[in-house]
């Protein structure tokens, strides 16, 4: 095989693959043995590539971009006129170790179009897994996209040899599924979910008596949805989340912006904005329910559907909750100080250790770094109380949002090719 035919191939399956987001590598660790290649350290390892080949860290490829289903929402479904490709297992592996040994990548996230079937598929993404790990002694991260409808046999063979697994459930509602994805069943979904997640307690359970028993999935499973194809609402979208978060044990769960690829009714049209404001709201009520002891229903319920767009999930939370406010920052309890605006969980430990020196004051405050221009209308402390004073919530929200310029691009960022016409 001609290294151009390779290049392309990589062009092909790289590019196809910078639709899946759910390749945080964060969670595991995995120690270099005395003959191997490479390790994975816990936290931090970003997910794209330059275009120099500096400070690569996954290897992000589908296996192949051929597929037998059409979900409506996929660049790769079978009915699109693309260029396709497929790698054979041992041209991965070649990839792979030749990238690590360049220092270009930390791992390798693989996932995949379906061919023939999902066990078929499964085989070969496990086949990658397997020789990296026993023929290279690649101790790198490994995530492996799971197939759905693949067999309990292949999903406890694939955790054996990954760090990560994930089965993405795509549409995050079963009705949206069924409109966009007619060729897949929910059930396909949550069994290897299902899967994955006892093995993940039986393996740990096991460890504990025996200690060479292997580790499984030691970075745990995470999922992917789409958000904006359908017309769920923020609600439905975290609700699920929840969902999969306390009955599957995610490790993540990730929101991924909606990029128009298709012409098709039932889709946003082509050239529609990617959410990528709703993406990060979502993201920010996520952190909030898992580190800050928030319930989905205080953020999202009947009456509030939908975040809101212009303010984060916090700062509009405590804007409907103005009874509990202010809060005294030398008496309140951990959980309350946590649900201050612009006080994060950092800021929280800050607080509860300097109090216990002396009675804080808006200098204090500000020195120990909160982010002042939100907090100061939810907060009173050893000064007087003069900026909460007869605001209504809509007037507080509208002096934060004279004040502060949004960080986030309208934009949709694209992922940058691992080989472009200039590199
Ligand atoms: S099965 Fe996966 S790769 Fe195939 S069309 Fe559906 S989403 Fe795309």
């Amino acid at each position: 095989m001609s290294f151009e035919r390779i290049r392309e191939k990589l062009n092909i399956l790289a590019d196809a693959a910078k639709y899946d987001v759910s390749c945080s590598s964060s969670g595991s660790v995995r120690k270099n043995t005395q003959k191997g290649i490479g390790n994975s350290s816990g936290m931090g390892i970003c997910h794209s590539y330059t275009e120099d080949g500096r400070c690569v860290s996954l290897l992000k490829i589908l296996l192949t971009n051929h597929c037998i289903f059409d979900c409506a929402y996929c660049v790769t479904r079978k009915s699109n006129d693309i260029k396709r490709a497929a790698f054979k297992v041992q041209e991965v592996v070649d990839l792979t170790i030749n990238f690590y040994r360049r220092n270009y990548i930390e791992g390798l996230f693989l996932s995949s179009g379906i061919f023939k079937n999902a066990d078929y598929t499964m085989e070969r993404l496990i086949a990658v897994a397997k020789k990296l790990r026993e023929e290279e002694n690649f101790n790198g991260y490994i995530h492996l996209k799971s197939i759905p409808g693949a067999s309990d046999e292949l999903m406890r063979e694939a955790g054996l040899y990954a760090d990560r697994l994930s089965v993405n459930i795509e549409i995050p509602t079963v009705s949206g599924l069924k409109l966009l994805a007619p060729d897949k069943k929910h059930e396909d979904f949550l069994k290897p979910m299902e899967k994955v997640k006892n093995e993940i307690i039986q393996y740990k359970a096991e460890k504990k008596i025996i200690k060479s028993t292997p580790r499984y999935a030691p970075a745990g499973q995470s999922t992917q949805m789409i958000i904006g194809a359908t017309g769920e609402s923020d609600k439905d979208i975290m609700y699920s989340a929840i969902h999969y978060y306390s009955t599957y044990h995610m490790k993540r769960v990730y929101y991924s912006g909606y990029i128009p690829v298709a012409d098709d009714a039932r889709l946003p049209a082509l050239g529609t904005e990617v959410p990528m404001m709703r993406e990060n709201r979502l993201y920010q009520t996520d952190w909030l329910l898992r580190f800050y002891g928030f319930d989905v229903r205080e953020i999202l319920n009947q009456e509030h559907p939908n975040l809101d767009t212009d303010i984060d999930p916090k700062l509009s939370w405590a804007l409907r909750n103005m009874h509990l406010f202010p809060v005294d920052v030398n008496k309140a309890p951990k959980w309350m100080l946590a649900r201050i605006p612009g006080v994060g969980m950092h800021s929280v430990r800050k607080i509860l250790e300097a109090r216990k020196f002396r009675n804080l004051s808006w200098e204090h405050l500000e020195r120990l770094g909160l982010a002042m221009n939100r907090a100061k209308y939810f907060m009173i402390c050893n000064s007087r109380d003069f900026e909460r004073r007869d605001l209504t919530p809509s007037q507080i929200k509208g002096a934060i949002l004279r004040q502060s310029s949004s960080k986030y691009r309208q934009l949709h960022s694209g992922q940058l090719n691992l080989f472009s016409q200039s590199a």
